[in-house]
C-alpha cells in the first residue's frame, strides 16, 4: 500500500490547490478524483460564464487570462487542466473514494481501484454531486433533470424550469432563445437576489414582456409524462409539458462526512465542526477545503474564498510533522 503525507479527496480547483501546495512544501500527497479533473467544473452548463472574474478564480497565482473579464466554463476547465498537467501533480482520475478509516495515527482510503495509507486526509468533495429534490410524485421521470447542460435539446420544447437563482434563470434564458417554450416556477415572491448583476435585468424583461411565464410563490406538486401541477396563488395549475429542469440547489455529501466521524451541527444548516484558523476537523488529521465547509450554505463558500484552506491546511501539516 502507497503511504502519503496527504491524501485529499476531490480534484477539483480546492483540491487542486492543495494538491500544488502540499508539492510546494515538499509534502507526499496524492489526489483522488471520481471523475475528471475538475470534475464539477466539467458538469456544469456548456456555456456557462463565472460570476467571478478570472483573476479571483487565480490559484497558487498562476496567472489566469481569459477573453472577458468572467470567464467562460471551457476556459477555466483549460486553466485547471493545465495548472494539473504542467505541475505533473499526483492525481489519479475515476478513483471514487468509499471510505476513509484511521488505526493509531493512520489512515486507511479505499477508492474503487485501489487503497492508500496516509498521515492525514483532506476533504474537497464539494457539493455538485447531491441535488436538492423536489420529493414529488413523477420526480424520477426520464424528462426531469437536476442538471443542465444544453439549450439545444430543448429547442421546441415546453420547458418547465424550478428555481430562483443562477443556475434556473441562466437556464431559462438560454432555453428560451434557443426556442424553448419556458415557464418559470419559483416557490418565493421574485427572481433571486443574487442572480448575476447583469443578467437580473435581462429575466426581469423578459418576463414583463411575457417571453417567459412565470409563477411566484408557487410549488410544483406532481409531474407526470405530459404535464405539470403546481400549486399557486391562484390555486392548482394543470399545464402541459415535456421537459423539467429542477434547479434548486445541492448539498454536501453528508452521509461520507459522517461515516468519516465529522460532526454536523444539529440545525438546518448542518455545518461541519472545523477550526477556521486550521480547517482540521473533530477528527485529528482529517481536515475540509473548499466549498463543503459550508454545509447547507452552499452560497456562502465559493473559489474565491476558498482558495486560502489549501496554505492554511499545509502550514498546519507542517508544523505538526516539525513538532
Ligand atoms: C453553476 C455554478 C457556478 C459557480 N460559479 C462560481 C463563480 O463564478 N465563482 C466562484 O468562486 N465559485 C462559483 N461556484 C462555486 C464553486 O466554484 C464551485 O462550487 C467549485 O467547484 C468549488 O470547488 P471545490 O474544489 O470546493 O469543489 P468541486 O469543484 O465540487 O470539487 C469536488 C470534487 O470532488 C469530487 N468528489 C466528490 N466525491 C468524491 C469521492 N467520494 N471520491 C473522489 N472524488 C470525489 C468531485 O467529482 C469533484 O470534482 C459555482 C458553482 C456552481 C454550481
Amino acid at each position: 500500500m502507497e503511504h502519503f503525507d496527504v491524501a485529499i479527496i476531490g480534484g477539483g480547483p480546492i483540491g487542486i490547490a492543495c494538491g500544488l501546495e502540499a508539492k510546494k512544501k515538499g509534502l507526499t500527497y496524492v489526489i483522488l478524483e471520481k471523475g475528471p479533473i475538475v470534475n464539477s467544473l466539467f458538469n456544469y452548463p456548456v456555456n456557462m460564464q463565472f460570476f467571478s472574474s478570472s483573476e479571483r478564480l487565480e490559484i497558487d497565482d498562476v496567472p489566469f487570462i481569459s477573453k472577458e473579464a468572467k470567464p467562460k466554463r471551457s476556459e477555466a476547465l483549460e486553466y485547471y487542466r493545465r495548472i494539473a498537467t504542467s505541475n505533473e501533480l499526483n492525481i489519479k482520475l475515476f478513483e471514487k473514494v468509499e471510505s476513509v478509516s484511521k488505526t493509531n495515527q493512520n489512515f486507511t482510503i479505499v477508492s474503487n481501484k485501489n487503497k492508500y495509507n496516509s498521515q492525514n486526509v483532506i476533504v474537497a468533495t464539494g457539493f455538485y454531486d447531491l441535488p436538492n429534490l423536489l420529493k414529488v410524485p413523477g420526480e424520477n421521470l426520464a424528462k426531469v433533470s437536476h442538471y443542465y447542460k444544453d439549450p439545444h435539446f430543448y429547442a421546441g420544447q415546453k420547458l418547465a424550469v424550478i428555481g430562483a437563482s443562477n443556475s434556473a434563470i441562466d437556464a431559462a434564458l438560454e432555453c428560451w432563445r434557443k426556442g424553448s417554450d419556458v415557464t418559470l416556477i419559483i416557490r418565493g415572491p421574485e427572481v433571486g437576489k443574487r442572480v448575476k448583476y447583469w443578467v437580473r435585468p435581462d429575466i426581469i424583461n423578459r418576463i414583463e414582456e411575457e417571453s417567459i411565464k412565470v409563477f411566484y410563490n408557487s410549488t410544483v406538486k406532481e409531474i407526470t409524462e405530459n404535464e405539470i401541477l403546481i400549486d399557486s396563488p391562484k390555486g392548482p395549475i394543470r399545464l402541459e409539458n415535456d421537459f423539467v429542469l429542477a434547479l434548486t440547489g445541492y448539498m454536501p455529501n453528508f452521509n461520507f462526512l459522517k461515516k468519516i466521524g465529522i460532526e454536523l451541527s444539529k440545525d438546518d444548516k448542518k455545518l461541519p465542526k472545523y477550526n477556521p484558523e486550521t480547517m482540521e476537523t473533530n477528527v485529528e488529521g482529517i481536515y475540509l477545503a473548499g466549498v463543503i465547509c459550508g454545509g447547507m450554505e452552499t452560497h456562502k463558500w465559493f473559489i474565491e474564498n476558498s482558495r486560502v484552506h489549501a496554505p492554511m491546511i499545509m502550514a498546519n501539516i507542517v508544523s505538526k510533522k516539525k513538532a
